[in-house]
């Protein structure tokens, strides 16, 4: 092994991974012992993902670095639009969450990849942890990113704008004349993170500087939470996906998605 590490960018083509993958290369790229890679998922989400896979492709040749698409109905075998047709009664995001963790986690691991890069930002790790108080969740409360232990099968994770306000990274994209795909997706009203944005919103526009406060809580908590659950040792499913129990997440769902076929 020559030490040399792979860093994996997931990028939709958004403000957040877009400047993200950009800070990366920019402070990293000069480092002759890491290589970068990005990695694109195509849900299959018709007027919404298609246009953002055209400007994460320009931007990575712009970079000069290797561009990898995976769609969901290569990897999975439908759409985000055929499943959000076959269930109706499951909110899409559900589906489009497992999915995109396991293209991502796939081709992260076929290309090599020591870690893979997310554009998560302030406002949505905050909204996460919000989430998961709320559904006393604190099982995954406790291992929310950045990965700091390595697990067999699973590509840790890390999150440059972890701290970073959103509109500071919309700010910093604009400003370095980033090409960022700007839309909604048309799934996005059923999400309940939408809910928790606003509470986040609310709560920032009347104290000032509560996410970063909800974010030192959590990172303060964080060792206490991680010694009360403790990360049990993942195994492969049949899948070769790492998983806690017997059968990982996204084969519960595709086994969901047949039953409905
Ligand atoms: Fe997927 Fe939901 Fe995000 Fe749309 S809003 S891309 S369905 S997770
Ligand atoms: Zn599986």
């Amino acid at each position: 092994m020559n030490g040399d590490r792979k860093i994996a960018l997931a990028l939709s083509g958004g403000k957040d991974s877009t400047t993200a993958a950009y800070l990366l290369k920019k402070i990293l790229g000069v480092r002759k012992d890491i290589e970068f890679s990005a990695i694109t998922v195509d849900e299959g989400i018709t007027g919404y993902r298609p246009r953002s896979i055209v400007l994460a492709r320009n931007f990575c040749r712009k970079m000069r670095t290797d561009h990898h698409l995976v769609s969901f109905k290569d990897l999975i075998g439908w759409t985000m639009d055929e499943i959000a047709k076959m269930d109706k009664e499951t909110i899409p995001c559900t589906y489009c969450g497992v999915f995109r963790r396991r293209c991502l986690n796939l081709k992260a691991k076929e290309i090599g990849a020591d870690m893979l890069a997310t554009g998560l930002n302030l406002d949505d790790t905050v909204q996460s942890i919000l989430m998961n108080i709320s559904r006393a969740d604190l099982d995954k409360l406790a291992r929310l990113g950045p990965h700091s232990k390595i697990q067999e099968g699973l590509v840790p994770r890390i999150q440059p704008l972890r701290t970073i306000p959103e509109k500071e990274v919309y700010l910093y994209a604009l400003f370095n004349n980033l090409k960022i795909h700007d839309a909604i997706c048309p799934y996005s009203e059923r999400a309940m993170r939408g809910r928790y944005r606003s509470i986040v919103d609310v709560l920032e526009k009347y104290s000032p500087g509560t996410r970063h406060a909800i974010l030192k809580t959590y990172d303060s908590i964080r060792p206490a939470l991680e010694e009360i659950f403790p990360q049990a040792n993942l195994h492969s499913c049949k899948c070769g996906e790492p998983t806690l129990g017997e059968k990982c997440q996204g084969c519960t769902l595709i086994e969901r998605l047949e039953s409905k076929a």
